[in-house]
């Protein structure tokens, strides 16, 4: 800021005052260069010479009385760099973050599940901070923490900005608390600014209690509550220790009955849109060298247990030709989908058009990974007689999923005939792709880019569009109402480690741009 804005902005009166003071001084210049006194000035004029004379004295007032306005462009555009907040979207938020990355359950790592001390001591904190953003705040009966701003329209679909505050073992400090903090400080700062009242539909942050599923391994027993989705039977699982969800609840004063779980559900009516900010907990914006992008979708995932049975054996006892080795049989079939995953074009032919962008997103988007094996009986000397593998298969298009699957199953049990040995494949989990709003999509996409300009001063490219591997409560919250999601840049695509870690600029560049997305709704 320099010393003209300084003024403006602290003392607007000495402008009016100087404005004065030139007008009179002029006035005064003009009257003894007309041979006029000045304090007879006025709009009657008697003689019509004097009228000729004083035209360009009330120009030059014209001129100087317009200087507040030219004074007040100018601010604008010094706003312009002013208005990006640090104290707040950075230097704070990256306070919160760590301050929060501080409560944990564990000496020296960080771990918070479901209802665990911890899980409710983070949550009194994210609630202060929601109070001091202008929120309205209440806990849940699952213990999800809610602060919502009504805006000028109470009765509008709200839209709620969200993500969750518990975390895995061992966890990283912007998994989840980025969504919620980045969501805090932008309406934060539309308080310092007045405008929280003036948004046009209420808005709602939600600090979902669980989606890591730690302690009850269910994913997402927050976001699924309030999206409906949460099955009753949910509420008798037991943690190591036996405790039951709903017990974990009453440690609380939370009584939840398993009739009124249904309470918990919003009315799809009353919602507009859900909105989640996350660390991308991939490599693929630091790759391209942008802070945030936009997520198009997360992927449908599938999950096998492939069984493989051949022949025990004496490792120095059966010759090599006459072997019926199960551990060889899941080397290849290991190596297949490595292959057929990373190149699906070779393996999978379509005729038609729709089939043709199949395989285009397949393409861009299949991840397989076979992330367990176990072998019997395990023992250096003998030919295994079993070995049990399991196949995390993930792409954004779900008939391409299905047709991966089925081809992959093929030619598995092709390599088992051949190699004599028998294959059982089971599907254990399944879960189709969510796809983003397109329209809030390229809203977001917008908001990114005005806050990425902004930021840098400089018109910046398009900001790169990226798919999800990782589920999130955006796909719970897509069984209640419309999805969009922002990524935002982590540290070598780090994530579920203490090494996770966002850039500063990186914090701030994702509350400018869920402030730019607010600031849409105003
Ligand atoms: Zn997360």
């Amino acid at each position: 800021m320099n010393m003209f804005s300084f003024i403006s902005h602290q003392f607007p009166w000495l402008l009016f005052s100087l404005r004065d003071c030139f007008c009179k001084l002029f006035v005064a210049a003009m009257g003894t260069v007309c041979h006029f006194k000045p304090h007879t000035l006025s709009f009657h004029h008697h003689h019509h010479h004097d009228h000729h004379h004083f035209y360009p004295i009330w120009l030059c007032y014209v001129f100087l009385s317009l200087l507040p306005l030219l004074a007040s462009s100018y601010m604008y555009s010094d706003d312009k760099r002013d208005d990006l907040f640090p104290e707040i979207l950075r230097d704070e938020a990256v306070a919160r973050l760590n301050e929060l990355g501080k409560v944990s359950d564990a000496d020296g790592y960080l771990e918070r599940t479901f209802m665990s001390p911890a899980a409710v001591r983070a949550g009194k904190l994210i609630r202060e901070w929601m109070e001091d953003a202008g929120l309205r705040t209440w806990v849940d009966h699952m213990g999800n923490i809610h602060g919502r701003i009504e805006g000028r329209n109470t009765t509008s679909e709200a839209l709620l900005i969200g993500s969750h505050l518990d975390t895995v073992v061992d966890a990283g400090m912007f998994d989840g608390s980025l969504g919620i903090i980045s969501a805090i400080s932008a309406l934060k700062v539309l308080k310092s600014t007045r405008m929280l009242g003036n948004l046009k539909r209420p808005v709602e942050v939600i600090a979902f209690s669980d989606e890591e599923g730690v302690r009850f391994q269910s994913t997402f027993l927050g976001s699924a509550a309030i999206a409906g989705i949460l099955p009753v039977t949910t509420l008798r699982t037991s943690d190591k220790s036996g405790v039951t969800v709903q017990d974990a609840l009453r440690e609380h004063s939370i009584d939840l009955a398993e009739e009124s779980l249904s309470h918990l559900k919003y009315d799809a009516s009353s919602v507009w849109a859900y909105v989640e900010v996350h660390i991308e907990q991939g490599p693929v914006l630091e790759w391209v060298g942008f802070p945030l992008g936009v997520v198009k979708g997360i992927a449908g995932q599938t999950r096998l247990k492939v069984t493989v049975r051949g022949s025990q054996g004496h490792a120095g006892t059966v010759p090599m030709s006459m072997r019926q080795d199960p551990m060889v049989a899941t080397a290849e079939l290991i190596v297949l989908l490595e292959s057929l995953c990373k190149h699906p074009k070779d393996y999978l032919f379509y005729d038609g058009d729709s089939d043709a962008s199949t395989l285009e997103s397949l393409s861009s988007s299949l991840v397989c990974t076979v992330g367990e094996i176990s072998t019997w009986p395990s023992a250096s000397n003998v030919i295994p007689g079993q070995v049990t593998f399991t196949v995390d298969l993930r792409a954004i298009d779900d008939k391409g999923r299905e047709d991966v699957l089925y081809e992959l199953s093929n030619q598995m049990y092709q390599i088992c005939e051949r190699r004599s040995v028998s294959c059982f494949i089971e599907r254990k989990h399944d879960a189709n792709a969510v796809i983003c709003d397109s329209e809030l999509s390229s809203q977001l996409k917008s908001a990114a880019h005005a806050a990425l300009n902004k930021m840098t001063g400089e018109t910046q490219h398009e900001v790169p569009v990226l798919m999800s591997g990782a589920g999130h409560d955006a796909m719970a919250m897509s069984h209640l109402t419309k999805v969009g999601m922002l990524f935002v840049r982590c540290r070598g695509g780090i994530s579920h480690s203490p090494a996770e870690h966002v850039l500063d600029d990186d914090v701030w560049a994702a509350g400018m741009a869920v402030l730019a997305f607010l600031e849409t709704n105003l």
